[in-house]
């Protein structure tokens, strides 16, 4: 448990939203009126920051920020939303990662198309720069570009926390081989779907069972999964599961699983159990799905 003033500190993505929202899902080569579009502030972390503020959890966005028109909207969205940016890394050559969403507003389903090569990861040496006193937890959105950057950043809050008083935190989300070296580095291990599939375990259950062996000495697995809720898995090997909260209309799925985790961390921070933490992580995610973005959570 971290004290209540310390803060959590979210590295990975911060990104550029283009949403449409549409009523029902367009066809290939049409030309479809939409219901709405807009600008929003995405990426797992950056969306894992704005959940984790509107929960009350004092935090602090490490990413990288180009110089860009969406980058001064990214900024400017940040400061609104009161999340501290100031050490993001600048990547003036770099362009800010870009994704084109469509929502279909009669399912919630949303169909992501995203560009990032243009833009630069943290590393372990930008990291390096960032002061760790305050901190109470840092979360990692695992990213399959930067898995030998990040295990050095952990090794670093590892080596320089001689009161093993920070705690790790990582994400596992996207289907690729190499995010499996980041299984032992948190004391949390969010795991997500896709990744828990790509790895062969086809539940939840299966997941945090599976995935226990590979993490770290007293590490917590966590897997949340769609409409069936979340399980978790403490070390001594209890498995704990929560039931999915439906909202009355699934509008918008966007960030469920960013808000999933933050809900998560916000419980953990505050010295719930996993238990409790998963059960909150379940029904600020339901509430979510049903409402359009991130605003207003609780
Ligand atoms: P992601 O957004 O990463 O794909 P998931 O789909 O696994 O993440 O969803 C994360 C959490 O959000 C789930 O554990 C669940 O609590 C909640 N959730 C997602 N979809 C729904 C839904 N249709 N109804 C209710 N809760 C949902």
């Amino acid at each position: 448990m971290a004290s209540s003033e310390q803060r959590v500190v979210c590295v990975g993505l911060i990104c550029f939203d283009m949403i449409t929202v549409c009523d029902g899902f367009p066809l290939e080569d049409t030309d479809t009126p939409c219901r709405e579009q807009h600008w929003a502030r995405g990426g797992n972390a950056s969306n894992n920051c704005t959940v984790l503020r509107q929960l009350g959890v004092p935090c602090e966005l490490v990413g990288t920020l180009a110089a860009d028109d969406a980058a001064k909207f990214l900024r400017d969205d940040l400061s609104t939303c009161g999340i501290p940016h100031d050490r993001c890394v600048e990547d003036p050559a770099g362009a800010t990662p870009t994704a084109f969403i469509i929502i279909n507003a009669l399912n919630g389903s949303r169909t992501i198309l995203h560009e990032s090569t243009r833009a630069s990861e943290v590393t372990a040496a930008q990291f390096d720069d960032v002061d760790l006193r305050g901190c109470g937890w840092v979360h990692f959105e695992g990213r399959s570009r930067n898995v030998a950057e990040m295990r050095e950043m952990v090794a670093r809050i590892r080596r320089d926390d001689a009161a093993d008083s920070i705690v790790v935190s990582v994400e596992l989300e996207k289907p690729r081989r190499e995010m499996e070296q980041l299984l032992p580095l948190g004391d949390f291990v969010f795991v997500g779907k896709e990744f828990a599939v790509f790895s062969g375990y086809e539940s939840m259950r299966a997941a945090v069972e599976g995935l226990r062996e590979k993490v770290r000495g007293g590490a917590t697995v966590i897997c949340p999964w769609g409409e069936e809720g979340a399980c978790a898995s403490t070390s001594d090997g209890t498995v704990f599961t929560a039931a999915a909260e439906p909202p009355e209309k699934v509008v918008d799925t966007i960030g469920a699983g960013d808000t999933f985790i933050a809900a998560c961390i916000a419980q953990l921070y505050k010295g719930a159990s996993v238990e409790a933490a998963i059960q909150a992580g379940c029904r600020v995610a339901g509430a979510k799905c049903g409402q359009m973005g991130l605003k207003d959570l609780k």
